[in-house]
């Protein structure tokens, strides 16, 4: 046996988080993680997911009766999406243009679906013309999309038209909103979104832990009448809503520190007020935006389908990005993160999403990289 580790206090650098998330949380967050616990099944804490669930409608813009956080990080809301919404042997349309809409493809495949996918070059969204013709040619049941892919800096234009295909062909919409929801104009009812999934570290500005999820009645039907259930019974629905339903029944622990943490973020977001929110994530990461291209950086993608929340840079001929990226982390202790898969080591991702979305927080990232580039 091992003696007893001599650890020391737990004293993490200060950094300032602009990279793909998570992003630096509000001091309100912070407290009330600190709070001191009630059970999961304590009469009080019933009152706490109640306010919890209905800042979640608001923040997704929805009515749906089913908005839950999922316990765990966004993949297990993502997770949870797929998984309840593919039964085997469905046919899954979804996306090639970035990193996550691999990872929907891959969850859709271990749900037991036929994964069939619908092109467009990293860092563009969809055409709506596009996703009609997969939808001709292989007749999907479920289509998945990622409003605001995190890999590529792109956001998904268009949403009501692809969904308006979908439901042409009596499918339901899976959207991806990590890296929208709380920064980046979602309207999940009047878009026609039948599930949305998101992460509470990225826009919402509060740890990763409790991750959001909004069904609408179609798509909660389907799952209440699958033939099989689904394969994972953390990630089950059908069981979960015994907990978030009415019943208040005990399904699994409940993590109590990080719905109050999600709870007090979507406090901040509606006394903000939602529009006001996506207004400034646009108007400060624009700033930011104007400062690196004003240094003669160029974005990735077109201003068309420019995300506010997620900026890729392009990385200037000759440049390592590791080396910019490990400058700014030493001397400003400012994390800013590199590309991942198709265009790893072509970008750097600078995020600019909830607490982080300020102007001094655009100043910092502006002089660093200016002085990272001297
Ligand atoms: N989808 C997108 C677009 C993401 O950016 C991420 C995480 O960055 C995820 C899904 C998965 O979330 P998590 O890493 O919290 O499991």
């Amino acid at each position: 046996m091992t003696d007893a580790p001599d650890v020391g206090e737990l004293s993490p650098p200060q950094r300032t988080l602009m990279g793909p998330g998570p992003s630096p949380v509000h001091p309100r967050v912070l407290k009330a993680m600190s709070t001191p616990l009630v059970g999961h099944l304590d009469p009080s804490f019933v009152d706490i997911m109640d306010e919890t669930q209905e800042l979640l409608r608001y923040a997704f813009r929805t009515d749906n009766e089913w908005t839950i956080p999922v316990s765990g990080t966004g993949s297990a809301a993502m997770e949870a999406a797929i998984g309840n919404l593919t039964e085997p042997g469905d046919t899954f349309l979804a996306p090639t243009n970035g990193y996550f809409g691999d990872r929907m493809a891959e969850m859709a495949r271990r749900a037991g679906g036929e994964v069939v996918r619908v092109d467009a070059p990293w860092g563009e969204p969809l055409d709506p013309a596009d996703v009609a013709d997969a939808f001709a040619e292989h007749q999907p049941d479920v289509f998945g999309f990622v409003h605001a892919e995190t890999s590529t800096g792109a956001k998904q234009t268009n949403v009501p038209e692809l969904t308006d295909i979908a439901h042409e062909h009596d499918a339901l919409v899976i959207a991806d909103t990590v890296t929208s929801l709380g920064g980046v104009e979602l309207r999940v009812d009047e878009w026609g979104i039948d599930a949305a999934y998101s992460g509470p570290q990225k826009c919402l500005s509060c740890p990763p832990g409790a991750s959001p999820l909004t069904l609408n009645d179609d798509a909660m039907d389907k799952v209440l009448s699958r033939e099989e259930d689904p394969r994972s019974w953390y990630l089950d629905l059908s069981l979960l809503e015994g907990y978030w339903g009415d019943e208040r029944a005990y399904h699994h622990t409940a993590p109590v520190s990080n719905v109050y943490a999600l709870r007090e973020a979507l406090r901040l977001v509606a006394e903000e007020g939602i529009e006001a929110r996506w207004e400034r994530h646009e108007r400060v990461a624009g700033a930011l935006k104007a400062g690196v291209e004003a240094m003669g950086l160029g974005l990735n993608p077109e201003d068309d389908y420019w995300l506010p929340s997620l900026n890729a840079v392009r990385v200037p001929a000759g440049v390592e990005d590791g080396d910019v990226i490990d400058y700014v982390l030493d001397h400003y202790d400012l994390e800013i993160a590199s590309g991942l898969g198709a265009l790893e080591g072509d970008v750097f991702r600078i995020g600019c999403m909830g607490h982080g979305a300020r102007p001094e927080n655009v100043t910092l990232v502006v002089a660093a990289l200016a002085d990272a580039f001297d």
